[in-house]
């Protein structure tokens, strides 16, 4: 057990500081900054194989089938009625992936893209409407 715990003490972390390697006073102003290009982000660890990020939606490949909004467990996915094509609320998604896997068309995808906070669940970047 003291073998084990001191191997764990001088072990390297399997994770990183992010967005920095230090503890920012106001993180929304350091936000601001890296959006200036005064400031750089702590880049995160390898993104790991099979990893689920946000959903990848190819309009024109669609055919309206509905089968995605019928498996999905969140409700993250409307119907457009008009259009025949469907929305998504990323603020909602649990990437279970099983939109990805009925989907006949394979126009819905899993990418490795996973900085998803905002502070508006309803802006046009929470949302996937091509
Ligand atoms: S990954 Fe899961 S929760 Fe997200 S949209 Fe697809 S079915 Fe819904
Ligand atoms: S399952 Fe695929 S083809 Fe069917 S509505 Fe959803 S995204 Fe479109």
């Amino acid at each position: 057990m003291i073998k084990q715990v001191l191997k764990q003490v001088f072990k390297k972390p399997f994770t990183n500081k992010f967005p920095v390697k230090y503890a920012p006073k106001n993180v929304s102003a350091l936000l601001q900054k890296v959006e200036r290009g005064e400031a750089q982000i702590n880049p995160p660890v390898p993104i790991p194989d099979q990893f689920r990020g946000r959903i990848v939606y190819e309009e024109e490949k669609c055919i309206g089938c509905k089968m995605c909004i019928k498996v999905c467990p969140a409700k993250v996915i409307e119907f457009r009625e008009e259009e025949k094509k469907i929305r998504m609320y990323v603020a909602r998604c649990i990437f279970c992936s099983q939109c990805v896997d009925v989907c006949p068309v394979n126009c819905l995808h899993i990418s490795d893209t996973y900085l998803l906070a905002h502070t508006d669940r309803l802006d046009p970047e929470t949302l996937i409407v091509e």
